[in-house]
């Protein structure tokens, strides 16, 4: 029988990555639902790192398989890194992202576009059956765009410039995006850590 892994994620885009990501290797990839676990998680981590390791950790209870689990969002330098961990919540969880992004854009409003940088970043957390906890990272480099384009994605990606393609990231494929994103790149890692120990 071939080994599990349990994806802490209801986002059917993450599965799809993962399982493109993780596809050459010898596991199988469930999401929660799939796997019959539900739980509340209450994220109070300062990091994207500490939040990652607690939902990890919180599946890691119900399950004894590898458990993965992810955090991201988006930190502009111009803002203080904002709205960082609290990227999901920025505004508040229920508000459309037109409206976030917009609020955004006019916070930067006249901000020359050497200080627009941004980045999206990832910390994905691993639970293994032993107990042993693994985290990496991903990091894409941009900008805030002076206006909203694209409609692929989701979230902050269409006023996220992407330098190295000349657009935003919501007017990617998912799978431009995925070939260079910060979840990705964290899933990558993550990838040849697991290799290490299976
Ligand atoms: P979570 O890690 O799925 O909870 O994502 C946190 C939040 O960060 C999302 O709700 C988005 O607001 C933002 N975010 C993370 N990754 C991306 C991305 O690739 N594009 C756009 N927004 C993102």
């Amino acid at each position: 029988m071939s080994r599990k892994i349990i994806f802490a994620t209801g986002n059917a885009g993450k599965m799809r990555e993962i399982r493109k990501i993780m596809g050459d290797m010898d596991v199988e990839i469930l999401s929660m639902k799939e796997a019959g676990i539900s739980t509340d998680i209450i994220e109070d981590g300062t990091t994207f790192e500490e939040n990652a390791i607690i939902k990890a950790k919180a599946i890691a209870k119900k399950t004894e398989h590898i458990v993965l689990a992810d955090d991201s969002g988006l930190e502009i330098d111009y803002l203080n890194k904002e709205p960082g961990i609290y990227s999901a919540r920025y505004l508040g969880e229920d508000t459309p992202y037109d409206v976030k992004n917009q609020k955004i854009l006019e916070r930067l409003e006249g901000v020359e576009e050497a200080k627009r940088t941004a980045r999206f970043v990832c910390a994905i957390a691993a639970v293994m059956p032993d107990g042993e906890v693994i985290t990496t990272h991903g990091v894409i480099e941009g900008r805030i765009a002076y206006e909203p384009k694209g409609s692929n994605g989701f979230g902050y990606d269409p006023i996220f410039y992407v330098p190295e393609y000349g657009c935003s990231s919501a007017e990617l494929s998912e799978e431009e995006k995925n070939a260079i994103s910060h979840r990705g790149k964290a899933l990558e890692a993550m990838k040849e850590e697991l290799k290490k120990r299976m």
